[in-house]
């Protein structure tokens, strides 16, 4: 007998896969956070759940040990979260465990993940680490944040919005006013906002307009460029120096690209940091 872990939408409730259709439908149980949110979530797609039970943190144990019963009983058990994939920054890592210590299947149903979904249009999708929430005092986050200092790796993180302007600015601080910050906002809902900026650059953005600081927020740091100079040929760097000296930074990088070629996000790192 199996467990079945499932994604549901992270704000669009269309973003949910036949297969979850079809498991959400025919299971005997489905654990979910709130049960308000899951019944949202079924009579959107027309689902006439049989039972739901309540999961969260405090409860995983005692709820595994029931699960457990259910299996063994043949009944079809499916977990679900609030939003996206269960397991991650959400209940589940303990009932997965319990239950495959158990000698019972653990399935993955995929779908809907926040930061999942910003990697995928990052650009920056090669190598990254998740860590989900930084932690609420601002000198536990700094610690975290200066680890990251020189990482050759994106690192995605989960922020809510009364701690997106205390994150961002100890982002600032520890990393740099250059680092480059990918912020996904409301992912797939009507504000949706996606915006790749440098810290300082974001940061101004968000504090400038108090809506930028409601939602839901996924950011990815990007990796400390080694050293853009080395990126850039020495060809490019002379007709970009050039350039710079008698022209704001946008034109002179265009006209760079234009002359001789080369990455212009690269060049406008380049000039931030020669100021
Ligand atoms: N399990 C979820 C997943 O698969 O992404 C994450 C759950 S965690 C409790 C909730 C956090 O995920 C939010 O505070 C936010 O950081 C991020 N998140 C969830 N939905 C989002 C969305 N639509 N846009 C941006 N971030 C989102």
């Amino acid at each position: 007998m199996t467990l079945y872990v499932c994604a549901t939408p992270i704000g669009n409730l269309k973003d949910i896969t036949l297969r979850a259709l079809d498991i959400l439908s025919s299971a005997d149980i489905v654990l979910c956070e709130d049960t308000r949110t899951s019944k949202h979530l079924f009579s959107t797609h027309g689902i006439r759940y049989k039972r739901l039970v309540a999961l969260h943190e405090h409860n995983e144990n005692e709820i595994s040990a029931k699960v457990i019963e259910w299996l063994e009983d043949g009944l079809t058990i499916v977990q679900i979260s609030d939003a996206g994939t269960p397991g991650i920054s959400d209940p589940g890592a303990r009932l997965c465990n319990n239950i495959r210590r158990a000698g019972f299947n653990v399935s993955p149903l995929p779908g809907a993940c926040a930061y999942i979904s910003l990697l995928s249009v990052s650009g920056l999708s090669d190598n990254s680490l998740f860590h989900g929430f930084l932690p609420n005092t601002k000198t536990a986050r700094s610690k975290i944040l200066s680890q990251w200092a020189d990482v050759s790796y994106a690192v995605c993180i989960y922020e809510a919005p009364h701690r997106i302007v205390a994150c961002m600015t100890d982002i600032v601080e520890c990393l740099g006013e250059t680092r480059e910050i990918i912020m996904g906002r409301e992912l797939t809902k009507q504000f949706e906002t996606i915006k790749k900026l440098p810290a300082g650059e974001l940061l101004n953005f968000i504090t400038s307009d108090s809506n930028q600081q409601r939602g839901e927020f996924v950011l990815i740091i990007a990796p400390q460029p080694k050293n853009i100079a080395d990126e850039l040929t020495t060809q490019q760097l002379n007709v970009l120096n050039l350039l710079a000296k008698e022209l704001p930074p946008k034109k002179a990088i265009q006209l760079t690209h234009q002359i001789i070629g080369g990455n212009k996000d690269l060049m406008y790192t380049y000039l931030i940091q020669q100021k």
